[in-house]
């Protein structure tokens, strides 16, 4: 009797266990860290147990390389010397965001630096520059200008380059194949404003993005559900200073090397490529809501949602019905067709 007994609480235990085993299973692993200047999250469904970690890794030693503001990196280097030999990664880097600024024109520039710069964007002391060392500034605003020969770039006199509007789309795509060689299932990167969605989850849903509210950026204007891609948003909420109450924002016209301003409050983009996604996001802000729907109209391969300052959000054709507005918010829905 007692042995019976002891048999069937040794069942319900091993149950018990079989049963937190498989939940634990579905639940994701997740990690948050501070990366790339901004607080980034990341969660994994299935796969290695330590993908969190060499996520956080890769993240951490692209941004080692890109950032600008930090004196040891390969960008620095290369900024300070005028030409320098880089890695597999920066060089990568460099050479997609000169081909996406040939396809997105005069909106995307790398060698905006010395003008984010002059605004005091990286560091914090900001400054409006006069009408003349704008124009001094605009003028020496040339990504074509840069010269390569593999992996060493030379930058035309003054020049410097800034990876800020790509590196974090560019970290998106390196996460895949930690995600592939890990055998992830799904994962759900959120690397401040740039998210990456990968493979399908197991309980088989699809993945929710919500979409920053420029007047709260802590929280959601609207819900963009989708299958995966990356999704990019660019926003002046992001980080901006206000001057006898004005607002000047930290992406710039690189024809006048000064902050936009056009009515538009944030660009989000789906897209596949995250560093195209990256690049888009600012680009598209630049050209403002005409130019951007005129871009998309010739380029196929993404989609947008616009937000502007009268409060309409313009969706283009396969975002319009993924889309949901949150409760409370009175916004004008716009379908953008091809
Ligand atoms: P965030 O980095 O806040 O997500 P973006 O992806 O739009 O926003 O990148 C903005 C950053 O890119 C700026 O902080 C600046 O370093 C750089 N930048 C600003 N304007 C341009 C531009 N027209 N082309 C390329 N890079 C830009
Ligand atoms: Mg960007």
């Amino acid at each position: 009797m007692k042995k019976r007994t002891f048999g069937a609480t040794g069942a319900i235990i091993l149950l018990l266990t079989v049963i937190l085993c498989s939940c634990a299973k579905s639940e994701p692993h997740s990690a948050s860290f501070q990366s790339m200047d901004t607080l980034m999250t990341v969660k994994v469904y299935g796969g290695d147990s330590d993908l969190c970690d060499r996520l956080q890794q890769r993240i951490a030693e692209l941004d080692a390389q890109l950032d600008a503001t930090d004196e040891n990196s390969e960008i620095n280097q290369l900024n300070q010397k005028g030409t320098a030999k880089v890695s597999d990664d920066t060089a990568d880097l460099i050479g997609r965001s000169l081909q996406l600024s040939g396809e997105l024109g005069q909106a995307f520039d790398i060698t905006v630096y010395p003008a984010v710069k002059a605004w005091g964007f990286p560091s914090g002391d900001y400054h409006i520059p006069t009408d003349e060392e704008l124009k001094k500034l605009a003028a020496r605003i040339d990504d074509t200008a840069i010269k390569s020969d593999h992996h060493t770039f030379t930058l035309p006199e003054g020049a410097m380059l800034d990876l800020g509007a790509v590196a974090k789309g560019y970290a998106a795509d390196q996460c895949d194949t930690i995600l592939k060689e890990g055998h992830a299932a799904a994962a759900v990167l959120n690397l401040g404003g740039t998210i990456r969605l990968y493979g399908k989850k197991p309980d088989g849903s699809r993945f929710s993005v919500g979409v920053a509210d420029p007047d709260n950026p802590a929280g959601y204007f609207g819900y963009l559900s989708c299958d995966g891609g990356t999704v990019a948003t660019s926003g002046g909420y992001e980080r901006y200073f206000e001057k006898d109450g004005k607002r000047y924002i930290h992406i710039l016209d690189p024809t006048t090397a000064k902050p936009v301003e056009n009515g538009i409050l944030s660009v989000t983009i789906l897209c596949d490529d995250g560093t195209a996604a990256d690049a888009l996001s600012t680009a598209l802000f630049v050209m403002g809501l005409d130019k951007a729907t005129e871009y998309y109209r010739s380029h196929r391969d993404f989609d947008f949602i616009i937000l502007t300052d009268d409060h309409s959000v313009y969706l283009t054709e396969g975002v319009y019905d993924e889309f949901t507005l949150c409760d409370g918010y009175d916004f004008h829905l716009k379908k953008v067709d091809r």
